[in-house]
Order: C-alpha cells, then sequence, then structure tokens
C-alpha cells in the first residue's frame, strides 16, 4: 500500500452517514450526513458524492487524485462480488438489488471496498487502535444491534457468503426467548440491543413506577443512568443486558480463539460500568486453558469504520 494515498472512507449507519479522506492511518477531514435510508443506498450515494466533492476541496485534496472508495455497511456482504446481499430491516431496500460495487465505480471511477460494518470496525481497530499487533482479534459492537467480527491467524475472516464472524449478536442466548428480527428466537441481539430494549422495558410488570416510564428515549444511556440512582426495574434491565453481553463475548471467544477482544458501540459509553463485569465473566466462564483474552474497550470510536474500510482498500490497490 502506498501510504501517501488518499482514500474516500464511508460509514453508512441507518441514520447519519460519515465520511472522511483517509490518508494511512490518518483521518484528514470528516464530515456526517443525514443517511435517509428510505431513499434508498443510490440516492445517498449521489449524496456521499456531493459531500465528498465539498471534502476535498476543504482538505484542498484534488479528487482526481483520490486512489479508492470504501465503503462500511450494515449488513452481509457476498465476498468476490461485494454484492450486498441483506440490509437492515426496511432501510436502503434498493442495496440488495443493484450491483452496489459496480455503481459506485461508474458514480466515483474509482477501485472500491465494500465491507460489512463491523467487519470495518474491527479492520481499524486490528490495524490502529485496541488489537493492534495481534494475529486473532474479535470484535464486538453494542448499540441499536450487536455487530461482531473476527480475525484469525492475521486474516479477516469472511466465510463462505461473508456472514462468517459478523453474525455474533445473532448468536443465542435465551433458546426461550424473543423473536429477532433475523427470523431467529432469542439472539443475543433481541435479548440485549439498543432496538429491542423499549419493548423489553414496556412488558416489565413494575414499568410504570420507574422513571423509564417517565422519561425518552428508552435506550441504554438512560437505563445506565436510572440504575445508578437505584431504579429497579433499570437496575434489572442493565443487569440481564450485561449478562446477554458476557455470554455472547464468551461464545465468540468459544468460536474465535481470539487473543484480544474489543468492546466497541455507543452503549459503550457506560463502559466503566459494563467492561469489568465482562472481565470477570470472561475470566471466570471462557474455556481457554492457554491463558486470558485481554479484553479491551475500542480505541478509534466512531472512525473506527472509516479507518478500517479506507486499509482494506489500501491493501488492494
Ligand atoms: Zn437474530
Amino acid at each position: 500500500m502506498n501510504t501517501a494515498n488518499t482514500i474516500l472512507a464511508c460509514d453508512v449507519g441507518g441514520t447519519r452517514i460519515k465520511l472522511g479522506l483517509v490518508r494511512g492511518t490518518r483521518l484528514l477531514r470528516r464530515d456526517e450526513i443525514a443517511a435517509h435510508p428510505n431513499e434508498g443506498l443510490a440516492a445517498a450515494l449521489i449524496r456521499i458524492g456531493r459531500a465528498a466533492r465539498g471534502l476535498c476541496r476543504s482538505a484542498g485534496v484534488a479528487a482526481k487524485t483520490l486512489a479508492g472508495f470504501g465503503l462500511s455497511f450494515p449488513g452481509v456482504i457476498e465476498p468476490g462480488s461485494e454484492r450486498i446481499l441483506s440490509t437492515p430491516a426496511g432501510k436502503f431496500d434498493d442495496a440488495k438489488r443493484i450491483d452496489v460495487p459496480k455503481l459506485i465505480r461508474r458514480l466515483f471511477g474509482l477501485p472500491t471496498v465494500v465491507c460489512n460494518d463491523a467487519n470495518a470496525a474491527l479492520a481499524g481497530e486490528w490495524r490502529f487502535g485496541a488489537a493492534r499487533g495481534s494475529r486473532s482479534a474479535v470484535m464486538m459492537t453494542l448499540g441499536t444491534g450487536i455487530g461482531a467480527s473476527a480475525v484469525i491467524d492475521g486474516v479477516p475472516l469472511r466465510g463462505q457468503h461473508g456472514q462468517a464472524g459478523c453474525l455474533g449478536g445473532h448468536l443465542v442466548a435465551n433458546i426461550d426467548g424473543r423473536p429477532c428480527l433475523c427470523g431467529n428466537i432469542g439472539c443475543a441481539e433481541a435479548e440485549a440491543s439498543t432496538w429491542a430494549l423499549p419493548e423489553q422495558a414496556r412488558s416489565h410488570p413494575a414499568f410504570p413506577s420507574s422513571r423509564l416510564a417517565r422519561e425518552k428515549p428508552i435506550d441504554y444511556a438512560l437505563v445506565f443512568r436510572a440504575a445508578a440512582r437505584g431504579d429497579a426495574v433499570a437496575m434489572e434491565l442493565r443487569d440481564r443486558a450485561i449478562r446477554v453481553w458476557s455470554g455472547a463475548l464468551v461464545s465468540l471467544i468459544h468460536a474465535y480463539d481470539p487473543e484480544v477482544a474489543v468492546i466497541g458501540g455507543g452503549i459503550m459509553r457506560s463502559g466503566e460500568i459494563i467492561l469489568p463485569r465482562l472481565r470477570r465473566h470472561v475470566a471466570r466462564h471462557a474455556w481457554t486453558p492457554w491463558g486470558k483474552v485481554k479484553v479491551k474497550t475500542a480505541a478509534l470510536g466512531n472512525d473506527a469504520g472509516m479507518l478500517g474500510v479506507a486499509w482494506l482498500v489500501g491493501a488492494r490497490i
């Protein structure tokens, strides 16, 4: 990889799209635009192009000197073709029908990598962040859903259809559990993620008397805040969620044999409470006769996906 190359990196989320110009390990300039997922990915790419031209101007980078385009997307990506096989429920529906890499090449005229968002985040953390220097690592991202990714023996894991490693949020945490958006029952993210939380909270018998009934939105930031003040429903939801994440992490460790496990995502703003408990659970329950997996907080925050997908582009060109 030529580290003088500038890559346009783009991280698509359900509500915001982050984009940035990346050179080597440096994010030269960043921007964010609204995702408008109902309008589809093709429409979003047009708006990304417009925002990217603005970024190039403000960074003093000639758009024609860009060396590649990296797109991090929350779906299953077919290896080889890099077509998008799945999209988040009801969002960017057109992405499954169009050849996204081909469309990007036509719109931008650049070598392109399309990558699952959890895989992009781990690529970033593995090359430049919390898992730097390791040969085998897993990442679990706690947010709207639960993302997961694995690097084994220095190779990012993808599998036959691109879903190896990245479905850690859909490891079963409760066989008698709640229906998941993926069609399975009792997935970790159906038991403890931001999309599943409001219904879980409201179905608690003591919900009407809880602080959670009086504040909005019902997310884990609120749950951790209310739990810290002694709200019984919030404490129960918090403690159960941490047990679900702990169990999922042990499953990831058993499946992928990492030396480092990186925990990221917006919910980790409460990491000072979550991380010690995850570590304790892993120390007690993970079967690792060789020693202990290092459990670390993600180091690159929101930029991990952009840095990671840019690295993947650079490794290919
Ligand atoms: Zn699921």
